[in-house]
This record gives structure tokens, C-alpha cells and sequence, in this order.
């Protein structure tokens, strides 16, 4: 999607640095952060939101993502959110899952 800004970040665009990826997913620092630590799993795969996803292979690889993101950052305990849809509160319209740990402010 060549008007998408995650698929624009995916494709290195912004030279956004990524703090952990795999074939399947890139983790990235929230521009905006709602926690001291605010991580975005965000799959190469361009899918508007959870209600457009179809494959569980991957919904399976999103979820691994966010554990071994994670873990990475050295995180024993957090948050994960998917906001789906405009009135929950989706702005970007390229599946991704938050994941918040620290003093989160949501
Ligand atoms: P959502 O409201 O669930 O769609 O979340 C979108 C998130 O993407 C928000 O928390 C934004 O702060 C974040 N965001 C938007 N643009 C960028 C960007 N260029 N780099 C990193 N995070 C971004
Ligand atoms: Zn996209």
C-alpha cells in the first residue's frame, strides 16, 4: 500500500530503526509513546485491521513477535492492545499490537 505510513516504515522510507524483527513482523519505537516503553508489532503484510486478517499462521507468528519483542527489551511485564476500527481508537490502518510496559498513560 504505497499511501500507507507503516508500509512506508516497513519499506525503510523513514529509516526507522527497528528493535527487533523476523520474517514475518518489524517492532519499532511509537512516535508518541503512552508508556515509558511503547513498542508497535506491526507484520510486513499490508492487513487494515484484526477484522481483515484471515490467517491464523500469522495472527500466531504476531503474537510469538510480541514475546520475543519483548524480551528483547527486557520486559518481563506488559501490556498488548489492538485498537480495531476508528471509534476504538485505530489511526493507522495497518494491523499492528501495542505493546506498553512501565507508567503506562492509557
Ligand atoms: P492506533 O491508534 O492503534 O492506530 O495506533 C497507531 C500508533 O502509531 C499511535 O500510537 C501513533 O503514535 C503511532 N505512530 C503513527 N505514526 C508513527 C510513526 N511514523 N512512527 C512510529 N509510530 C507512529
Ligand atoms: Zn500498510
Amino acid at each position: 500500500m504505497s499511501d500507507c505510513i507503516f508500509c512506508k516504515i516497513i519499506n525503510g522510507d523513514f529509516n526507522t530503526e527497528f528493535v527487533y524483527e523476523n520474517e514475518y513482523a518489524v517492532v519499532f519505537r511509537d512516535i508518541n509513546p503512552k508508556a515509558d516503553t511503547h513498542l508497535l508489532v506491526v507484520p510486513r503484510k499490508h492487513v487494515e485491521s484484526l477484522n481483515e486478517l484471515d490467517d491464523e499462521f500469522l495472527l500466531g507468528k504476531l503474537m510469538m513477535t510480541v514475546k520475543e519483542a519483548a524480551k528483547k527489551a527486557g520486559l518481563k511485564s506488559y501490556r498488548t492492545v489492538i485498537n480495531t476500527g476508528k471509534e476504538a481508537g485505530q489511526e493507522v490502518f495497518h494491523l499492528h499490537i501495542h505493546i506498553l510496559a512501565g507508567s503506562i498513560k492509557l
